[in-house]
């Protein structure tokens, strides 16, 4: 029986360091943290030492107002940074300087929404706010000979994040995974986040039934795992009874599991107060309006452009923009080989599931959108089948090899001589003499001799040929019968 009725709630808060930043939030240093020594890129002021003073990093609060405007947050004409006390050994002050929106505080952005489809529907998911803030530092727990050590590393504190807060009206799992997407996107279309790094977006969830208790699931970085946490706690709402209080879980990567952490603070329980050591910040129209102009093209703008352009469906648009590489490299192919249909079945159907199948990194790889174009029109010409093309992908996705010298140097050539191919059809219709017969029957069973004897051939032969030579020997059989 279910326990709880009543519409699924799902909030998210979605933590993105601005990656097209040099330096930290409120200091100097440099902000490229990763592969670095610990405790390298640090300075007074992320260490938080007594006397020294924070001073915003100008292209941080830039970057924050273009995403505010390209998510139609509404930017606020005065912003206050505030202070959420909480003792953490990655938290060296004591307080983490972020922005809030009560107690005194504002937060850059208010509202927004991000704009996600699921099952041809498009959905507006509302978003509560937009803030600038400083992440922790990092810690690092260490076993060794018996002995558990824990080490800190400041490098990334400091670092700025923007916090992009939904309001709790995702109602499920699969939702949430796509409004993370489109976030991701998003920033990615602006140039202040470059997703390649590793923990540069990184979310809490909050899932709820109207009523019932709460659950928060905390830092989670791929996407994946967030709609899987989601289920997970979806399934405990229903079917376990009722729980009393909110309850913040930490996934457990490995485990698949969510864990219970620490009974959730309230926010009262952070005494939030506007930070003194920095002035509010006065934002005027001029800025943001000079912010506006230099907007890039934005997903959705692109998601209609793609349709318009090159007249595919908004479905494909959309899949194709959800990542920002996988747009560029459709772009780059069609204007390689003008065949958008081709070149976006190929790239998504086959490219971008090779690249997912061996950890490629979509953004950094060898196979370039020459070599796609290349392929196709190496099919296209007949030089090679759809099916050889499909083998001659998986190499040369990973080398970036010339398709057409990688054909060479294998040997891969097709079969177009009828007396290479009629011994195979022959084998197949001899094991199986059931099939002869059928064939008359129905023209589906050619199709399943066709596809016995590519299997046989490595898919080399030409299909039309082979569809002739197949329906000749087939002829001949029969009146010879
Ligand atoms: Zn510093």
């Amino acid at each position: 029986m279910l326990r709880e009725t009543g519409k699924l709630k799902i909030g998210l808060e979605i933590h993105v360091q601005l990656t097209n930043l040099r330096t930290k939030l409120f200091c100097p240093c440099p902000s490229d943290y990763r592969g670095k020594k610990p405790n390298e890129n640090v300075c007074p002021i992320c260490l938080g030492l007594p006397g020294t003073l924070p001073q915003v990093n100008k292209r941080a609060v830039e970057s924050a107002i273009a995403v505010c405007l390209a998510l139609g947050a509404k930017v606020q004409p005065y912003v206050v940074f505030s202070r959420k006390n909480y003792f953490y050994p990655d938290m060296n002050k004591n307080y983490q300087i972020t922005q809030y929106d009560k107690a005194g505080g504002t937060t850059i952005g208010v509202g927004g929404y991000v704009t996600i489809s699921l099952d041809g529907e498009r959905k507006r998911i509302p978003l509560r706010r937009i803030q600038i803030e400083e992440d922790p530092g990092r810690l690092l727990h260490v076993e060794k000979n018996g002995v558990k050590k824990t080490y800190i590393d400041y490098n990334r504190a400091g670092i700025a994040l923007v916090e992009i807060v939904t309001e709790p009206a995702i109602h499920q799992p699969k939702e949430a995974r796509l409004v993370l997407e489109k976030v991701q996107t998003t920033l990615e279309h602006l140039g202040v986040l470059d997703p390649s790094f590793e923990g540069s977006m990184r979310c809490d969830a909050n899932i709820s039934y109207a009523g019932g208790a709460r659950i928060e699931i905390k830092n989670i970085s791929s996407f994946k795992e967030v709609e899987q946490a989601l289920r997970f706690e979806q399934l405990r709402l229903e079917y376990l009874p009722k729980m009393e209080s909110t309850v913040t879980k930490r996934w457990g990567e490995k485990e698949g599991i969510t864990a219970t952490s620490r009974e959730k603070e309230m926010e009262e329980d952070y005494r939030y107060f506007p930070e003194p050591d920095i002035p509010p910040i006065i934002i005027e129209d001029k800025i943001i309006e000079n912010i506006r102009r230099s907007l890039p093209e934005l997903p959705d703008e692109r998601i209609e452009r793609f349709v318009r352009e090159y007249g595919i469906s908004e479905r494909l648009a959309s899949i194709l923009v959800s990542e920002k590489p996988v747009a560029d490299f459709f772009e780059k192919t069609v204007r390689i080989l003008n065949d958008p249909e081709e070149v976006a079945y190929w790239l998504m159907n086959e490219v971008v599931r090779r690249w997912r199948e061996l950890g490629i990194d979509y953004r950094n790889n060898k196979f370039k959108p020459e070599g796609l174009a290349k392929l196709i029109r190496m099919i296209k010409e007949g030089h090679i089948t759809k099916r050889m093309a499909k083998q001659v992908l998986w190499e040369i996705v990973s080398t970036g090899e010339d398709a057409e010298e990688y054909v060479k140097r294998v040997g891969l050539k097709i079969i177009r001589k009828p007396e290479e191919l009629v011994p195979v059809i022959t084998s197949i219709l001899d094991e199986n003499p059931k099939l002869l017969k059928d064939a008359f029957k129905n023209e589906r069973v050619i199709d399943y001799i066709c596809g016995e004897v590519q299997k046989k051939l490595q898919g080399r032969a030409d299909p039309t040929i082979l569809r002739d030579e197949v329906k000749r020997l087939i002829g001949e059989k029969m009146s010879n019968a």
